[in-house]
């Protein structure tokens, strides 16, 4: 126990006789029955992955909105809308008129879609050297080159952008597996439903290409659809590449659809307000979405983030009913933090928002599991971003050396700069606005973002004692003086 803290010791252990006079503290509050049964509500299979855009991230909004409600909050949610965007539908129909599916017989990658069908045409460009191309009539064809290695590839691509050519159709015939394990790498990728805030000006933040170079869809097909699409065989076309006169190969008519899908969807953060006596707040976040489904199987989102939901729950009910707060209490479920951190994004760049309202932010996110440097010392959490705000960090030593139960681990604290995990939670986007934000969570494990993120995994004993030392980093807090 750390010496200096005595005195304050002394007043919390009278502060928390008084809290016992009432009733039960914060502590005893906390329950891991209660906990499980959130956690199982959530990450329950009716609720489907709570992923941003579904139904059952809808009815997960409506079961936190309720708890709020029966605890006696004042509720709300924070509606707002986002764009969801997606690839559509995207095809290459022969002349024979078979379609080569995206991501089945064919590859789309680029950026110049075709949300009608489109007639093209594609020319044979040999190996895709510069002296074969050079012969060629480029303008407004699709190119459809043999790749011998990946480095001719690369070379055709950038001869091609700065020619009128309207796309390249790469066939990996130096390695016919490279369709295949390629798919594998980026099809769940490249498919995913993204989520943006409109007219978000960081959602063009990227760096972008040279803008004297144009973007060029680039196509790869799979080797054995080479006669299908060109009428002829791949030896065939061998001969004429041998025989320098590729210009001969007949060029071939195709029709191209490549669809990108783009809408406007409604989503929430869920808001439970218990007011103190000074309109100055400390708000206690978690987000709520998750990954959905993938075919027949969904992501439960059990530690990620049904965890954090259900301790931010638990420490509502701890507090609940008590109107001699200095603090107010913001409780707050996070939309879309999944899709990049969106709705704590939303919620701090809304005109409502103040930051100077804002005493602190406690984020709760995976707070359920035991990561692999914590297997023989389980009762631990996780504490990021305290190294940047000293009076937090006097809080959660005094809240530490007050509760046996767990300890706060700091080593994923990077005083050095920006802590890459610190970035990458909703937190941070308080910090972006100058609010001093602390990060609990219990760390990575095997089953992050996999559909064995399941309920039966959590330990329901630590969830429930790190909730309780949050619970006292909570209550120590309401008893500090913002200066
Ligand atoms: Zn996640």
């Amino acid at each position: 126990m750390c010496k200096k803290s005595g005195a304050f010791v002394l007043f919390v252990f009278l502060f928390v006789l008084c809290l016992s006079a009432q009733g039960q503290t914060v502590s005893e509050k906390i329950d891991r029955k209660d906990l499980k049964q959130y956690v199982s509500k959530l990450a329950s299979p009716a609720l489907e992955g709570r992923r941003t855009g579904s139904e059952g991230k809808k009815a997960a909004a409506q079961y936190i909105a309720e708890q709020f409600e029966r605890l006696g909050l004042e509720t709300r949610l924070e509606e707002f809308s986002l764009i969801e965007s997606y690839r559509g539908e995207a095809y290459l129909q022969t002349a024979s008129g078979k379609r080569l599916r995206d991501y089945e017989e064919i590859m789309f990658q680029g950026s110049n879609y075709y949300h009608e069908e489109v007639e093209k045409e594609v020319v044979f460009g040999g190996h895709g050297r510069p002296e074969e191309l050079e012969a060629i009539d480029l303008k407004g064809r699709i190119v459809l080159i043999f790749s011998v290695d990946h480095k001719t590839g690369i070379e055709a691509q950038s001869f091609l952008r700065k020619t009128e050519a309207e796309g390249i159709i790469v066939v990996p015939v130096d390695r016919p597996e490279r369709f295949e394990s390629e798919r594998n790498r980026m099809k769940e990728y490249t498919l995913q439903h993204r989520f943006f805030i409109p007219d978000d000006p960081d959602a063009f933040a990227q760096p972008i290409a040279l803008d004297t170079m144009r973007f060029l869809n680039s196509y790869t097909l799979r080797v054995n659809e080479i006669k299908e699409l060109m009428g002829m065989s791949q030896k065939k076309l061998e001969q004429y590449i041998k025989a320098k006169k590729i210009t001969e190969v007949p060029i071939v008519p195709v029709k191209i659809k490549f669809e990108r899908v783009r809408k406007e969807i409604i989503t929430a953060n869920v808001i439970g307000l218990l007011p103190g006596k000074s309109e100055k707040m400390i708000v206690v976040s978690a987000h709520y979405d998750h990954l959905g489904k993938n075919g027949a199987h969904y992501y439960p989102g059990a530690d990620d983030n049904a965890s954090g939901v259900a301790g931010m729950l638990e420490l509502a009910e701890a507090f609940a009913g008590r109107d001699d707060l200095p603090y107010t209490l913001l409780f707050l479920a996070f939309a879309a933090e999944e899709e990049g951190l969106v709705g704590s994004k939303w919620h701090v760049n809304h005109p409502d928002f103040k930051a100077e309202n804002v005493f602190c932010n406690l984020n709760l996110d995976m707070i359920s599991r035991v990561d692999t440097e914590h297997e023989a010392k389980e009762n631990y959490i996780y504490c990021l971003g305290s190294d940047r705000f000293p009076p937090l960090h006097d809080v959660l030593l005094q809240a530490d050396s007050l509760y046996d139960n767990c300890f706060i681990d700091y080593s994923l604290n990077n005083t050095e700069g920006i802590s890459s995990l610190y970035s990458m939670t909703d937190s941070y986007n308080f910090v972006r606005k100058g609010v001093p934000a602390l990060f609990f969570t219990s760390g990575l494990h095997p089953d992050y973002h996999k559909t064995t993120d399941t309920a039966d995994k959590i330990n329901y004993r630590l969830l429930e004692s790190r909730v309780r030392q949050i619970g006292l980093v909570l209550e120590l807090l309401q008893q500090k003086r913002d200066n």
